[in-house]
This record gives C-alpha cells, sequence and structure tokens, in this order.
C-alpha cells in the first residue's frame, strides 16, 4: 500500500468511532459508520499522524473509517487524535516555531523549491491515493496537485512578497520601516473534496512566512496529506515546523480552544465555517473561514452555445459535483433555454461513469454512500416539487463495482428558487437549470443566493460582460470562464456565506493573514537637539 512499511499493522477488533456529532444534521461524521463487512480476515492499512519528522502513531483509542467508494467498502484506518496528542502537536510546532521564524528567506524559499521538487516526483503516488480514497478520476486528481503546486511556486517567491517598505526621513531625523513578521503556530483544517489542493493553499504560504503549520485534514480521505508531510521531509524543513493531526469535530474544537494556535485556516462547508470562525474569533485567534457555494452560471442568448454546453457539463459534472467551484446552478436567460438544455442534456448522456483507477472513466463515484444518498435525496425532491428531470442518474450501474458510491449525472429543468435542490448546496452531479426573463432577472437571482463563492457570464457583448462583472455580488467571477479559479499570484475566496473572515486564501492575501504587520520608527539624532518637550510627537 501507499502509507509505506509498517501501517498495516494491528487493527482488526479495535476502534470504531463513536463520539457524537456536536452540530446540526451537515455535521454527522462519517467516520462513525461501522466498517462493515469489509475487515474480513485482512488487517486494513492504519494512516497516523505525522509529528516531527516521522509518522506517529499518537494515543489516541479511536480510529475511522477510510472508504474506497468506487468499490464501497472500508480501505485503510485513520487514527483520530486524542486531546493529549492535540497538546504533543501544538507544544511540538511552537517549538519549532521560533528557530523556523528566525531562518533566512534565502534558506527558507530553498526548502520551498525543493518541496515542489517532491510534490512533482510523487505526483503519481498523490493522484493514486487522492483517487482511491475520494472516487475522482486519476487526471483530475493530477490536476487539483497541479493548482496546489502552483501556489508552491507562488511562495517560493516569499523574499520578494516580504520585502516590507522603508521611509527615509519621514520626520526630521527618522526613518520609518514596515516589516511583516510569522504569526507563530497556525492551522489548517480542510475539506474532503481537495485532499492535496486545500492544504496547499494553505501551508506553502504559512511556512514560507516563517510559521508553523499543524494540518487537520479530512478524515474521509487523509491518505494524502501523509505524501505531503513527506514531501516536507523529504524538501529540508525542519522538524515540528509542519504537523499532521487526524480527527473529526472533537480535535477540531480542541485546536480551537488551544492557548498555543495563533491563527486557523478553514475550508469546508458553511455550518462548520461559521462555527470556526465565531469560535477562533471568540477564542483570540486569528481566522479565515471559507464556506459552501451555489455557483451560477448565467447564459445570455447571445453566447456561444456550445462552449457554454461544455463549460456546463465540464463544471456541473467534474469530480462528480464535488467541488466549491462546481456549477449547479445554469440560469439559462429566453430565448435559450431549450436549444440549451438539449445540447447539455446530449452531453450529459455521453459521460463515462467508472472507477477513477479507470483511464477511460470520465466522472467516479461519491465519496461515500451517505453523502450520495443525500445527493439521491435532493433528485427525489426535486421531482416531487415538480421540477423536469431531463437526465436522471438515479439508476446508474458501474459494471464490476455493484456497492460503489454511484450516481449518475443528473440534469433538471423549470427549476425554481424555493426548491430545495436550488436553495441547498447539492454538492453531487446535478445541474440545475432556471429559466429567465431577461439579464436584470438573472443577476437579481444571484444577487439574493446567500453564498457568493464563483459565478460565471457567457456571452459575446462586452458591455453586459462588464456590466455584469461590476454588479454581480460574488468573489470570483468569470466571463465566458466557468471555473473561475484564481491563478496562485491573485487570492481565492467568496464573498457571503461562502466565506467568514477578511482576508482571502494564498496570493497576496494568504501573506498578509499569514504575517504581522511590525512598523519601526528610528531616529538617530544629533545629541545638540536634545531637549524636554512633553507635548505629543509631531512630524517636522
Ligand atoms: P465539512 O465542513 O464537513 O468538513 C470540513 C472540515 O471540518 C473537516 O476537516 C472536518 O473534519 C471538520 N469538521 C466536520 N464537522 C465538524 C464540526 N462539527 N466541528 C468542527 N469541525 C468539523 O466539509 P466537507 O464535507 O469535508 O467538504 C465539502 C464542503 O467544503 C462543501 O460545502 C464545499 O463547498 C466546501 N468547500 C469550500 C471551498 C471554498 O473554497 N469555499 C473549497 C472546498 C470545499
Amino acid at each position: 500500500n501507499c502509507f509505506g512499511p509498517g501501517a498495516a499493522n494491528e487493527l482488526r477488533g479495535r476502534m470504531t468511532d463513536t463520539s457524537e456529532p456536536s452540530m446540526g444534521d451537515k455535521i454527522v461524521s462519517e467516520t462513525n459508520q461501522p466498517a462493515g463487512d469489509t475487515t474480513g480476515d485482512v488487517a486494513l492499512p492504519v494512516i497516523d499522524h505525522w509529528l516531527g519528522d516521522t509518522r506517529w502513531p499518537g494515543t489516541g483509542e479511536r480510529c475511522g473509517d477510510v472508504f474506497d467508494p468506487a468499490r464501497g467498502v472500508v480501505a485503510a484506518r485513520v487514527r483520530l487524535a486524542s486531546a493529549a496528542d492535540v497538546d504533543t502537536a501544538v507544544a511540538s510546532a511552537r517549538r519549532a516555531h521560533g528557530a523556523w521564524s528566525r531562518t533566512s528567506l534565502s534558506k527558507r524559499s530553498t526548502v520551498l523549491f525543493a518541496f515542489r521538487e517532491a510534490l512533482k516526483r510523487r505526483a503519481d503516488d498523490l493522484a493514486m491515493v487522492i483517487s482511491d480514497q475520494h472516487g475522482k478520476v486519476r487526471s483530475d486528481a493530477a490536476g487539483e496537485l497541479q493548482r496546489g503546486i502552483e501556489v508552491v511556486e507562488f511562495a517560493c517567491g516569499i523574499p520578494s512578497m516580504l520585502a516590507g517598505a522603508h521611509t527615509e526621513g519621514a520626520s526630521t531625523d527618522i526613518d520609518v520601516t514596515t516589516i511583516r513578521q510569522s504569526v507563530g503556530v497556525t492551522v489548517g483544517i480542510t475539506p474532503f473534496n481537495f485532499p492535496a489542493m486545500v492544504p496547499l493553499w494553505m501551508c506553502p504560504v504559512a511556512i514560507a512566512c516563517g510559521n508553523a503549520f499543524i494540518l487537520k485534514p479530512s478524515e474521509r480521505d487523509p491518505g494524502a496529506s501523509m505524501i505531503l508531510a513527506e514531501c516536507w521531509a523529504e524538501a529540508g524543513l525542519p522538524e515540528g515546523v509542519f504537523t499532521v493531526l487526524h480527527g473529526a469535530a472533537d480535535v477540531v474544537n480542541a485546536l480551537l480552544h488551544h492557548p498555543g494556535v495563533d491563527a486557523v485556516s478553514f475550508v469546508g462547508s458553511t455550518p462548520i465555517a461559521r462555527h470556526v470562525y465565531e469560535t477562533a474569533s471568540v477564542t483570540g485567534m486569528r481566522v479565515q473561514a471559507l464556506g459552501g457555494a451555489k455557483n451560477h452560471m448565467i447564459v445570455l442568448p447571445d453566447a456561444d452555445m456550445d462552449a457554454a454546453a461544455d463549460a456546463a457539463v465540464n463544471a456541473g459534472y467534474g469530480s462528480a459535483g464535488e467541488r466549491c467551484m462546481a456549477i449547479s446552478v445554469v440560469v439559462a436567460v429566453d430565448p435559450v433555454g431549450d436549444d440549451l438544455v438539449e445540447a447539455i442534456a446530449e452531453r450529459t448522456r455521453g459521460i463515462v461513469i467508472g472507477p477513477g483507477s479507470d483511464e477511460a472513466s470520465e466522472m467516479g463515484p461519491l465519496v461515500t454512500a451517505m453523502h450520495r444518498d443525500r445527493v439521491r435525496g435532493y433528485i427525489d425532491a426535486a421531482e416531487a416539487d415538480g421540477a423536469t428531470l431531463v437526465v436522471d442518474g438515479r439508476s446508474c450501474e458501474v459494471s464490476g463495482s455493484p456497492d460503489g458510491y454511484w450516481l449518475g449525472p443528473t440534469l433538471i429543468d423549470d427549476v425554481a428558487a424555493h426548491m430545495s435542490v436550488y436553495t441547498d448546496e447539492v454538492f453531487g452531479p446535478v445541474l440545475c437549470i432556471v429559466r429567465a426573463p431577461s439579464y436584470e432577472a438573472a443577476i437579481e437571482l444571484v444577487n439574493t443566493n446567500r453564498y457568493g463563492n464563483g459565478v460565471a457570464i457567457f456571452t459575446r457583448d462586452g458591455g453586459a460582460a462588464r456590466r455584469f462583472t461590476a454588479e454581480v455580488e460574488a468573489g470570483m467571477v468569470g466571463v465566458n470562464v466557468a471555473i473561475p479559479v484564481p491563478v496562485a499570484y491573485h487570492s481565492f475566496g467568496g464573498w457571503g456565506e461562502s466565506l467568514f473572515g477578511d482576508t482571502h486564501i494564498y496570493g497576496p492575501e494568504g501573506v498578509a493573514f499569514y504575517t504581522r504587520n511590525k512598523v519601526v520608527t528610528t531616529r538617530w539624532a544629533d545629541p545638540s537637539t536634545r531637549g524636554t518637550d512633553l507635548g505629543f510627537p509631531t512630524n517636522s
């Protein structure tokens, strides 16, 4: 297996997470699911934490199940940290922070360059473990890694980004210098849907800025995080600067209340993002919390219809719709609806579904059975609400994989704004069509939605596109680009309930988040100018 020697130890008869979920419906931890019929006589690999420069079992008594969604079986177990493990991890990170923050920028960027090379060398291993545990097809897994590597490349240039500012002669004999220093111990809490890319949105920037970083990856597909840890070690990062701590809600909450943690970056669903933001604000941490999404794509009547249909299908069903930037609603502005639906339906029916490991597959399974059933429930509800099922993926079967968590791409027309398939984040291969009588009606729909992550417009009219980019309420806007994920030297983030906090992630805003401003005012004056003066110092 990809977890190295010694990983396939102990296991049978041990440890099932029996902890209660602490928040509403969304928050039911799927690691609580029973292991089912999968263990048999075969010991499963166990995924350890990463502490110092090596794998670490910690002291936790519990493990969570990690599924192979294409086969519908438990394929590995992941250790769930205890409260004592959280203390150990934070103490280790605190010890490492001091020396790392004083390490020269030149040496830090050398480690970043080496990290990039290590990631490239391990790209196949990473794509494989992502695909096996998440379900996405290998090419998609390779794509997310590539986008993550672009953030590492951005972070390689950290010396120029921390150059600061200097003002000579701000006042008589006074110079002023602004420097940016590390924040301390930073924590990243990440979702299941991008097990490599989202951690790479955070850790290269945090570490380049001189912080120690503790990653709490999703417990559903934690394998990639261990390869990231190995890559950091291989790159020469001093031990303790990068830590991986596995766990679910209790571990997140322990980190959020830990006095040794200085900042937390969160990416996940909106209810948890809000919880993380509120908790960390009260405990006095710097926090950025990115939440869920409901991304709309407006198609104006003058758009290139083939390009729009291709984009809707790619952005709607890629990664089985389990992307925060997936298009879930196409707003067809009259009279384009019928032609557009036909073009999308034709493409949707041709999508090849199968295991991520099969090169012929274009779309894999959903991440867990529970999630697949939840998504299917939204299709049932849309049908009951009177929407039109143009393509129905509910009966999807994949030969040779009868127990996989399959759900075919589903296209639903005549969706109305009150239906749950429209109001909620579905996070599956379900594309909704809403018909709008005009541009004004279309943008009002977008701007009244509580989310504001990504949005796109398809048109050949530059004036309409310009008006749209000015008027739309969202953090990331695409013009004839359905998934407008910013390049690494810009920053990523949504508006509304898609982001709680002030800064977007990676890029220049990531550097701002992971550093503190310090302003030094200096006087080396001629001693003859001294004298007492109790007035407030003014500039002269
Ligand atoms: P999630 O919110 O269930 O989990 C995210 C992280 O929070 C995980 O590490 C998990 O262990 C932890 N967590 C879960 N329940 C918790 C609780 N009660 N208290 C504290 N921590 C808890 O999200 P997910 O299902 O893993 O990922 C999918 C979601 O992430 C979708 O909503 C998607 O839109 C969102 N997402 C957003 C972005 C973005 O950039 N805005 C990017 C990727 C994913």
